[in-house]
């Protein structure tokens, strides 16, 4: 008999201390994210400022997980479960679909942002929550300032409103 199969759906703080815990386990880890990367969200906003560079908070799962043996990552988006079967449905990189079957599924696939019911809210106010928002949002304020520089009323450049944070 082969043995028993865990999948674990997203390599955030919940999914990858989930595979770290089963360091030990006997079992056969499959972790499967649709990025390459774990991403330490509490500092997006270090990106945002260009206090630190992207690679500093979003360390790939193949480095992390690279002496866990028990361990394997598989870059995907998960489509769907069929809990009859136990099996994940994944859209591959290639464009191609996969099945992987599993004896224990572990579903860590996060949140996602929320306007409360203001959805219009954000083309001013974008949300900060994947690399790629952080980033943009890096561009606009770096954008901001450099134009400041060359402005008549730099001012207008140099207001800046946070709404939420605690
Ligand atoms: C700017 C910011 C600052 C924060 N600061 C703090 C703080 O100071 N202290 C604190 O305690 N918390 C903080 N948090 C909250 C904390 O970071 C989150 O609660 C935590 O990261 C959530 O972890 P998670 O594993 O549940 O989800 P996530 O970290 O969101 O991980 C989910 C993973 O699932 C993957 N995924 C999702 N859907 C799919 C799919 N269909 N197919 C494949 N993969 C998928 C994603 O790519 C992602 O890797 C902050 C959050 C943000 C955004």
């Amino acid at each position: 008999m082969g043995k028993h199969r865990v999948v674990v759906v997203g390599g955030g703080f919940g999914g990858l201390g989930v595979v770290r815990g089963l360091k030990r386990a006997d079992v056969e880890i499959t972790l499967i994210d649709r990025t390459n990367h774990h991403l330490f969200q509490p500092l997006l906003y270090q990106v945002a400022t260009a206090l630190l560079p992207t690679g500093d908070i979003a360390p790939a799962f193949r480095a992390i997980l690279r002496k866990q043996r028990n361990a394997k990552v598989l870059l995907g988006e998960v489509t769907g479960f069929d809990t009859q079967a136990r099996k994940v449905s994944v859209d591959l990189p290639d464009g191609t679909s996969k099945q992987v079957s599993y004896d224990t599924l572990v579903v860590a696939a996060g949140s996602r942002d929320s306007y409360f019911g203001h959805d219009d809210w954000a083309g001013v106010a974008p949300p900060m929550k994947t690399l790629e928002q952080a980033v943009a949002l890096r561009s606009k304020l770096l954008r901001a300032f450099e134009t400041a520089v060359a402005a008549d009323d730099p001012k207008q450049w140099l207001s800046f409103a946070v709404v939420a944070g605690r």
